[in-house]
């Protein structure tokens, strides 16, 4: 443990960015994305832009549009999102209370986002994942589905709320609907909701009670792709352009990029980070680009 808080403890140095076609750059990062940036230009960008890595498996002259680019911020904008996930004495990351109510849930005044998927879709592994910085957060992670009953909400510094809400499906609580539609109907600092999706077997039927839910409510919401380090690359492939083909044509108020991400090799989390930093107001980029 004295090891991994030193690790923490080390604070903020400068490390020479990776080359990345553009030339070396001076980066401002925790020592935990340094290791990141050193690593090869392949290996680095199958790591922080899993997205764009499955973009070299397309069939040539095919160009399928999966809306690679509208996020895409720099690896200095990635860097700078780090420390705002990071725990110390002046940026507090923890465990707030649960709620089985909305009335129950704490009064903030801090944008919140919310973190909703299927029983073992891996929500509990991302968000855990998503805390490595702030190793003191306890996300208790089950080996059985279902465990997550309640709404839990953990506070990200002075920066935002993260809120990991019931899964549904398998065990889902018995008044999950009501629960989970009066937060995402009434809360009035929700921000975004992020929709977890499993990349093995892709939108299930029960999925479509989240995402009839975002709909109907006209929320701003967000699909991420959980354990994708679980399909060779030609499934994951597949999987991705099918979800993508779905966002495109049946969702109105969906993010049109998906985030997929491994809580197992950190592919796709420095990146969803840096979304959330950059949508709860807490890190201005030009990362996104519409065209
Ligand atoms: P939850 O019920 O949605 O909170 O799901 P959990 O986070 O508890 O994960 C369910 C199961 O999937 C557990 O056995 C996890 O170890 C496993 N899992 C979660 N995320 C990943 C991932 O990114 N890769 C792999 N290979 N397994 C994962």
């Amino acid at each position: 443990m004295a090891v991994r808080r030193l690790w923490f403890d080390v604070g903020w140095l400068f490390a020479m960015g990776a080359e990345l076609g553009s030339g070396r750059r001076a980066y401002c990062t925790s020592q935990a994305f340094a290791e990141v940036l050193r690593l090869p230009s392949k290996q680095l960008t199958k790591l922080v832009f899993p997205l764009q890595e499955l973009e070299r498996h397309f069939v040539p002259g095919s160009r399928p549009d999966l809306h690679l680019k509208i996020f895409n911020p720099s690896l200095d904008d990635i860097a700078r999102a780090e420390s705002v996930f990071t725990a110390s004495s002046r940026n507090r990351i923890e465990y707030l209370s649960s709620a089985v109510r909305l009335d129950h849930a704490p009064d903030l005044r801090r944008p919140e986002v919310c973190f909703i998927g299927r029983s073992n879709v891996g929500k509990s592994s991302l968000i855990k994942a998503l805390f490595s910085l702030a190793p003191e957060v306890e996300v208790r992670v089950s080996k059985k589905p279902g465990h997550t009953k309640k709404m839990n909400f953990f506070k990200v510094g002075k920066y935002f709320t993260l809120v990991d809400m019931p899964g549904y499906g398998y065990r889902a609580p018995e008044d999950f609907v009501d629960m989970v539609e009066t937060y995402l109907k009434e809360r009035k600092n929700l921000m975004r909701t992020f929709l977890l999706v499993d990349s093995v077997v892709g939108i299930q039927k029960t999925d479509n009670i989240a995402i009839e839910m975002c709909e109907e409510f006209a929320l701003p919401y967000v699909m991420v792709l959980t354990k994708i380090d679980k399909s060779s690359k030609g499934h994951l492939l597949k999987q991705v352009l099918q979800i993508q083909k779905f966002v495109d044509t049946k969702t109105q108020g969906c993010f049109p990029q998906l985030f997929p991400v491994s809580a197992v090799t950190y592919s796709g989390i420095h990146l969803l980070r840096c979304f959330i930093a950059n949508i709860t107001g807490n890190l201005k980029t030009n990362g996104f680009q519409f065209s």
